[in-house]
């Protein structure tokens, strides 16, 4: 700006110059001369620059004095702008290029889960096309209740796994919802058919060998139990009796393992049911005389059952659940130790059945991986009393299936404690919540609490 001012007052003092100089009508005709001259020069200046504007990417029009200091910083600005946008559209290409080279299926979708963008593998899995789907629901896309139903959600811990018939294919897709801003969301499309396939397999072929060596075992156990009640089995050497007691517990210890391996396929392999209305009061109990017997008397057992709790569920698999966490009670407490069962509604609605034992306890490190197949924490102790290694699996398996938790506290050398969770939606007749009574003794035939007072079980 200074410089326009500067040739305005030079112009002037021009003007008044000459003025003084030629006369002053003269001075000021050449003054007049002079600003129509500028007026001229400007208008023709005015539409150059009406061109370029028109054309803004090439250099704006050579020009002089003020307009010179006008246009340079609005090019320049412009010519930054540009270089910006440029490294922008590059580092959003490169981010595009990279969500395409995903092994996964990415979709972006915005509110009312509107498709706002997908990569090729989506596209492929869900047959989009982002031309013509943009900006469409996902849900009128894809058109699945089961879908509606886990995008209504308002969270998503876990994928959604859909099997979809594509021509005359079957493909399984594991999809997951992920929220991000305000009203966007992230979803991720995998393709898990391979993965079914194979896990089917494994399961196929565990079942089917659980299932051949049954009988087998069956039979050699029973032959060996008839070797060792044999009339003459007495008078055999003591080394052959020893053998034959070791092969007889070899035995036992694989039928539990098959029958464990078995219990674990139908679980996997059947599909979640409703259930029904299960007295779990009866299935504890059940459980604990099984567990009193397991025993010997070598533990003193407490339990507090709360007998108008039910839930709905299924009986077997619940048992199964329970006595397992029982029997693992007994196998992991040393003698002396005591095993307190109680069956309780919370607080929140749910429903516990929690088994609590003073035994070894198990490092906390250990505690995520106890649900694992053939995990054992004490791999020792666990095969010295005969474990199979899966009950915990079973049970968790047993939780899952009742849309149910398991929970683990534990303490090396002080004991711990196995709860089972049972959802608010699962209890079907209950009392008031506990406050905690104090757990009663349980007898060994385990009938209506309070307990016929047995505070330890006899040998
Ligand atoms: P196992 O047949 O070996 O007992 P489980 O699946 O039932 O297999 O348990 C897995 C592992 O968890 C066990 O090997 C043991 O180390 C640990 N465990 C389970 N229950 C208890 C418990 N009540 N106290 C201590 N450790 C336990």
């Amino acid at each position: 700006m200074g410089k326009t001012l500067v040739s305005i007052a030079l112009w002037a003092l021009g003007g008044w110059l000459l003025g003084t100089w030629l006369g002053a009508a003269t001075g000021w005709a050449l003054f007049a001369l002079g600003l129509l001259t500028m007026i001229l020069v400007s208008g023709l200046q005015l539409s150059r620059i009406a061109r370029w504007v028109r054309q803004i990417d090439d250099p704006p029009p050579p020009s002089v004095g003020p307009w010179d200091e006008i246009l340079a910083p609005i090019y320049r600005k412009l010519k930054q702008n540009r270089l910006d946008l440029k490294e922008r559209t590059r580092h959003f290409n490169r981010a595009l290029l990279a969500a395409e080279a995903l092994p996964d299926g990415a979709l972006t979708l915005g509110p009312d889960q509107a498709l706002i963008w997908c990569n090729q593998t989506a596209a492929g899995h869900l047959g989009l096309d982002l031309e013509r789907d943009r900006g469409h629901s996902i849900l009128n896309i894809l058109r699945d209740p089961r879908f509606a139903q886990y995008a209504s959600q308002s969270q998503w811990d876990k994928p959604l796994i859909l099997s979809r018939g594509y021509g005359n294919q079957q493909r399984t897709l594991s999809l997951h919802l992920a929220p991000y801003g305000v009203g966007q969301y992230l979803m991720v499309t995998r393709d898990i058919t391979q993965i079914e396939r194979l896990e089917n397999t494994r399961k196929d072929f565990v079942a089917n060998v659980s299932h051949e060596m049954r009988t087998p075992l069956t039979v050699l156990s029973g032959f060996i139990e008839t070797l060792l009640d044999w009339p003459a089995a007495d008078q055999a050497p003591e080394a052959q009796r020893h053998y034959l007691e070791l092969m007889a517990e070899q035995a036992h210890n694989m039928q539990a393992l098959v029958d464990d391996l078995l219990t674990l396929s139908a679980l996997e392999s059947t599909t979640q049911e409703a259930g029904s209305p299960v007295d779990m009061a009866a299935l504890i109990r059940a459980a604990l005389e099984q567990a009193l017997a397991l025993s010997q008397g070598r533990h003193r057992f407490e339990s507090r059952i709360d007998d108008q709790l039910q839930v709905c569920g299924q009986a077997g698999e619940l048992a199964s659940a329970i006595g397992n966490l029982l029997t693992n009670a007994v196998r992991y407490t040393p003698a002396e130790g005591s095993i307190t069962v109680t069956w309780e509604r919370l607080a929140s609605g749910a429903a516990a059945c929690r088994v609590a034992d003073t035994g070894i306890g198990i490092a906390s490190a250990d505690i995520p991986r106890l649900t694992e197949r053939f995990f054992r924490a004490n791999r020792g102790r666990s095969r010295a009393t005969g474990g199979t290694g899966l009950g915990l699996a079973i049970a968790r398996h047993v939780v899952m299936r009742h849309d149910a938790e398991l929970q683990i506290e534990s303490t090396p050398g002080q004991g711990s404690t196995f709860s089972i969770i049972l959802p608010p939606a699962r209890v079907l007749a209950a009392g008031p919540p506990h406050d905690a009574p104090a757990a009663q003794p349980a007898g060994p035939a385990a009938g209506p609490d309070p307990a016929p007072a047995q505070a330890r079980a006899q040998a």
